[in-house]
């Protein structure tokens, strides 16, 4: 090559660069302007035709000591108040913000005082809310490593649910929490544990609160239903559902506890162990049979499941 074409192709390639790199980075920042823009005007569908009991109200109780049971007559919601401040677990659907307020409200709560959001499951129905209650209160989220992707897509990634957009209104997650780590706050100290197969980060807590007779050991469970309409080898948008509800089933059966909650209200029977307005009474939430049962049916399900042809 002639000195003179490689001088030039010398020169000019720097500028070349320079002109990638420039153009390169206004493409960056239009992206990120445009996502920003998108997220901002996030449009979230709901699904719609859900249950009714999915949003009528049940008058909030105390369950047993310092927690509290704070709305839906089935997507259960729980308040556990400390002196630092208090957590939410779950909250129901979008609609359900104004109606946790009043019910914290009603048993002389501060709807400001919540620090911690925690979920069962990044499923609509137990996060429709929840951004917008960080949003009102400032609480830090903490959520199961699993389902981190799809609480900060709004359920959009789902295996289920997903596909069409946001199904709620996305979270910023403060915490990832893993297997077996602790929520602490005031004089509560909450264990997370780790139940996929629902969702990718199902989870359940187990935590002990005491009143003036006695202390009980609590477990808020995320039972393992199955929601995959198709064989598990065919649910391509979670290749390890059928593992993770084996470890599941298996993690879950041998938990010990005193009273057992779930995510709905519906699977531990809410209104026939406390009807609605009935007198403070921890003993009716006494029920590891109903637990084991409910399980081993669920078991059941799941092994029919897997032969599924
Ligand atoms: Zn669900």
């Amino acid at each position: 090559m002639h000195p003179l074409f490689a001088k030039t192709a010398m020169n000019y390639e720097p500028s070349t660069m320079n002109y990638t790199i420039h153009l390169k980075r206004t493409v960056i920042l239009l992206t990120l302007l445009c996502s920003v823009m998108l997220a901002t005007a996030q449009t979230v569908n709901e699904p719609g035709n859900a249950p009714s009991e999915w949003s009528q109200p049940y008058p909030p109780f105390r369950i047993a000591g310092n927690l509290y049971y704070v709305f839906t007559a089935d997507l259960a919601c729980y308040l556990i108040v400390t002196p630092k401040g208090n957590i939410l677990i779950n909250t129901g659907l979008a609609s359900s913000a104004a109606k946790i307020k009043a019910s914290i409200e009603t048993l002389g709560f501060r709807f400001s005082d919540i620090k911690i959001l925690l979920t069962t499951q990044a499923h609509y129905d137990h996060m429709g809310a929840m951004a917008a209650i960080q949003k009102a209160t400032g609480a830090a989220m903490m959520l199961d490593e699993g389902d981190v992707p799809v609480a900060t897509d709004g359920g959009s990634s789902d295996y289920f649910f997903g596909g069409h957009g946001s199904v709620y209104q996305p979270v910023k997650v403060d915490r990832v929490l893993h297997n077996g780590d602790t929520i602490a706050l005031g004089d509560i100290h909450l264990v997370m544990l780790h139940h996929p197969g629902h969702t990718k980060g199902s989870c359940s807590y187990l935590f002990t609160v005491k009143d003036a007779q006695r202390s009980y050991t609590v477990l808020i469970a995320n039972m393992p239903t199955i929601i995959a309409p198709k064989k598990f080898s065919e649910t391509t948008g979670y290749p390890n559902i059928a593992a993770d509800y084996q470890y599941t089933f298996k993690a879950m059966k041998p938990l010990k506890f005193d009273i057992w909650l779930a995510s709905h209200a519906s699977q531990f029977k809410l209104q026939a162990k406390h009807p609605a307005g009935s007198a403070y009474n921890p003993n009716a939430f006494i029920d590891q049979k109903g637990y084991d049962t409910e399980l081993s049916e669920l078991e059941g399900e799941f092994e029919k499941k897997l032969t599924e042809k």
